[in-house]
């Protein structure tokens, strides 16, 4: 397989040589797709740009039912098979890779209905018989850019919203887990989306460098590190293109003493280490008040010591990780955990490789937890984007603001207390755009998501979602009389 082009309508092979996907748990080659060159990101772009005009101008309504009819086929049809890809491709266990799925389907049929909301305003005007009327029209060609973390997912975070608002896309796959974003498309091909309104590059950061550069692409909406978003953000600002850049975290869980410590060590475990840590809104730093502290280090140890990782998502798809999704990430980890040791931390578990039997030829690190550690250790100032759970512990609620807003990052954290008062405290005092109180997760379709200072611009899911594929254009009138 290597026809993963698709540019009008129809899969197409490259001219350049094939990339392999490689399986993270094995490092077998599961297939080829092709790397896109910058002929075929102009000939996609050129394909979006052609559909744009009879797409944007369909009614909400068909837009609405095309894209239910995307979803129920995802369904029906793809999402087993698209399921054992992505576990395949990314690493992760079969049962999370339904569950990503089965929300990309989700957010398709929220905007969906949404399609048929969009409307302006009109009002009468200040002087004289004038009226303004405010019109909502879709931003153009949308370059979609995607990382490998939650390929399908994220995808469906851009489509959705930018195709009910009458957008047409370039979509440019991460080359480490492409395989489940092309059957995701297909299922938009087999509803009958007419040809054109998606196209598909396959291909490495250059595919991505040419969609950003093209001059008939309106936006870029791209998910993934800050380094990529930076250049992103430098090359699309040059043609003042709109963007919307979702990038790293380093997600602080605060946890004070009077929350249930058991409940809080459960649930700050479950968004370390799932996806391997390889989440943007993971956990990252633990902070617990200091009379918790040692109870929840031993909760928290004892409950990672059971976590199961698996070399095979599928065979075991309840599995708690996977492997990580290169040599690179592994070596990044290691290196994080090094640093942190060298400068006094102590591993209470893991802190090192998995080599053995089968984790032989993937890439594993051991569910690893750190304490002795401050802030001036890697662990606690970059993206680790590992299975690695540094804990420190803090005297007053001051000082742990303190040390959780002290990153470049502002995407999530997550507060565990019982106190209302407290609660409220923090969600004001955290610099970042979404903050879990009692809770481990900020997603909700309804809700914005994304991030203050280095973790992006812009938001997606929610209302605001929808509103960075929409322009906003005034038209004001004078109709005579008063
Ligand atoms: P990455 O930045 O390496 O790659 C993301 C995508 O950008 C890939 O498709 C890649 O091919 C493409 N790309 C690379 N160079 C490019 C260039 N110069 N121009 C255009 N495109 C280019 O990210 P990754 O390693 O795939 O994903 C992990 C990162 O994503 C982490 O930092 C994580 O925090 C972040 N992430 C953020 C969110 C969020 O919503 N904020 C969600 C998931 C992941």
């Amino acid at each position: 397989m290597s026809a993963t082009l698709l540019i009008g309508g129809r899969w197409r092979e490259g001219a350049l040589p094939p990339l392999p996907v490689f399986n993270p748990a094995t490092q077998e080659v599961l297939a080829h797709t092709a790397d896109a060159s910058a002929h075929d990101v102009d000939a996609a772009v050129a394909s979006a740009a052609a559909a744009f005009p009879a797409w944007a101008a369909r009614s909400g309504r068909e837009r609405a039912a095309l894209l239910h009819r995307a979803a129920e086929r995802f369904r029906a049809v793809h999402l087993e098979e698209a399921a054992v890809l992505l576990t395949r491709e990314n690493g992760k266990p079969l049962s999370d890779s339904r569950k990503e799925l089965l929300y990309s389907a989700d957010v398709i049929d929220f905007y969906a209905d949404e399609a048929r909301r969009i409307t302006g305003t009109h009002f009468s005007g200040d002087m004289g018989g004038t009226h303004s009327f405010v019109w909502k029209e879709p931003v153009g060609v949308v370059g979609a850019i995607v990382p490998y973390t939650f390929p399908v997912d994220l995808l469906a975070w851009k489509l959705g919203p930018g195709l009910a608002a009458g957008c047409t896309f370039v979509v440019k796959p991460s080359e480490l887990a492409p395989l489940s974003v092309l059957r995701f498309v297909q299922a938009f091909l087999d509803a009958g989306l007419p040809e054109g309104v998606i196209n598909v590059v396959t291909g490495g950061g250059a595919a991505g460098a040419a969609l950003v550069e093209h001059p008939l692409v309106s936006k870029i909406a791209f998910t993934g590190s800050v380094d990529t978003g930076r250049r992103i953000g430098e090359a699309a600002a040059r043609q003042f293109k709109r963007t919307t850049l979702e990038l790293g975290g380093s997600a602080p869980c605060i946890v004070f003493a009077d929350s249930d410590i058991r409940t809080a060590a459960a649930a700050a475990l479950r968004r370390c280490f799932s996806h391997t840590g390889q989440i943007c809104i993971s956990v990252n730093r633990i902070f617990v008040e200091r009379p918790a502290f040692a109870a929840f280090v031993e909760y928290f140890s004892v409950a990672a010591a059971r976590l199961h990782v698996t070399a095979d998502g599928v065979a075991e798809p309840n599995a708690d990780m996977g492997p990580m999704i290169s040599a690179a990430a592994v070596d990044k980890v290691a290196a994080h955990v090094a640093d942190a040791q060298a400068l006094g931390a102590r591993a209470v578990l893991g802190g090192h490789r998995l080599t053995d039997g089968a984790y032989a030829r993937g890439h594993f690190y051991a569910p690893t937890v750190l304490t002795g550690v401050t802030p001036a250790m890697r662990v606690m100032r970059e993206e680790t984007f590992g299975p690695v759970a540094p804990l420190m512990p803090f005297d007053s609620r001051d000082e742990a603001l303190a040390l959780a807003n002290d990153t470049p990052y502002g995407l999530a954290a997550y507060v565990y207390t019982r106190d209302l008062e407290t609660a409220f405290a923090c969600a004001r005092g955290l610099r970042c755009g979404g903050i879990g109180i009692n809770v481990n997760d900020i997603t909700d379709i309804r809700a914005p998501f994304g991030g203050m200072k280095h973790s992006g611009i812009g938001r997606e899911l929610g209302e605001p979602g929808l509103d960075a594929y929409l322009e906003h254009k005034h038209i004001r009138l004078n109709a005579g009389g008063r």
